[in-house]
């Protein structure tokens, strides 16, 4: 029976030994990994500013093995660094204006203005490890009654809808802000990786062979996607938000969702993206509309809800 007592004691001994070594293993483990967050915002944002977007410490390969453990786990160090950040600037910023995210933390949208002023025709994976490959930038379109082309229209209406979701109270990075650039769509989409996007939003206009074609269209991957499928929940239902919203606000035609799997830079996107294709260059009609003021300022309040909708469930 003394025997029988001593071998509990000991048993029990053992096991608060072990759980008490775990806690400090985690310590240590969740030590290390905010040092390395804390590494990372002080080198994204200050790359962004110098305008030359050096690949960084990320995998690109990392996408395919990205579990949704992982996903969660990306969330947990984001809070932690929009929190810090959050408080520092309350100390600082003059301007006071609210912020929007759940609890402390502040959402980041990452804007893609489409394509560029020199298309660039070198090639590159249309998806992490993929061997087929697609150009690098393409053209795009152009307005056939306003002569505009599409990386300028598309830049325009970006730089509206950042002003837009910072009065909102988001954090916004743009992928480019001048058309004199040279980024491909894998760039883009790692611009919105290693920032950690809560949403990537690319702005594109469409173009057709047949001008009587208009309307809005947004596009995701499929839940297929060999690449990120695990995404396609979230990236369907902000393309479905941003589309509605946007149609509502502009009363364009709301064509449909097109879910492909065709893009690189929705292929490598490891956030939450869609491509938002915001009217028809060819129809001389919409091309016009698309130029003034006006319509530009409608159709980013209509993006800007469907973000809300998409990021805080918000009703609009
Ligand atoms: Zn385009």
């Amino acid at each position: 029976m003394k025997k029988l007592f001593i071998i509990l004691i000991l048993v029990l001994a053992m096991l608060v030994g072990c759980a008490g070594k775990d806690t400090v293993n985690r310590k240590e483990a969740s030590a290390t990994k905010e040092d390395s967050v804390q590494h990372f915002e002080q080198q994204g944002p200050k790359d962004m500013e110098t305008g030359s977007y050096v690949e960084m410490t990320e995998d690109p390969g990392k996408a395919e093995e990205d579990t949704s453990e992982e996903y969660s786990d990306t969330r947990g160090q984001q809070s932690t660094t929009w929190k810090s950040l959050s408080d520092s600037e309350e100390k600082t910023s003059e301007s006071g204006k609210k912020r929007t995210g759940s609890g402390n933390r502040q959402f980041l949208v990452v804007i893609d203005p489409g394509h560029q002023q020199e298309q660039n025709k070198g090639l590159e994976p249309v998806g992490p490890g993929s061997s087929e490959k697609k150009q690098k930038v393409s053209s795009g379109t152009s307005g056939v009654s306003t002569g505009l082309d599409e990386y300028q229209l598309n830049l325009e209406v970006s730089l509206k809808l950042k002003e837009e979701l910072e009065d909102r109270g988001y954090k916004v990075i743009m992928t480019r802000e001048t058309n004199d650039v040279d980024i491909s769509n894998v760039e883009r989409a790692q611009i919105a990786n290693r920032n950690h996007a809560d949403a990537f939003i690319r702005i594109h206009a469409n173009g057709d062979d047949n001008r009587s074609v208009h309307g809005m269209m947004t596009l995701c991957q499929t839940p297929h996607n060999p690449y990120n499928g695990k995404l396609y929940k979230k990236s369907r239902a902000l393309a479905e938000a941003v589309l509605d919203k946007a149609v509502e606000k502009t009363d364009a035609k709301k064509l449909y969702i097109y879910e492909t799997d065709t893009m690189s830079g929705i292929n490598w996107a490891e956030v939450p993206c869609t491509i938002f294709e915001m009217g028809y260059m060819s129809n001389p009609r919409e091309d016009e509309k698309m130029s003034t003021d006006s319509y530009q300022e409608k159709i980013v309040r209509g993006v800007a809800d469907g973000i809300d909708a998409f990021l805080q469930g918000r009703k609009k």
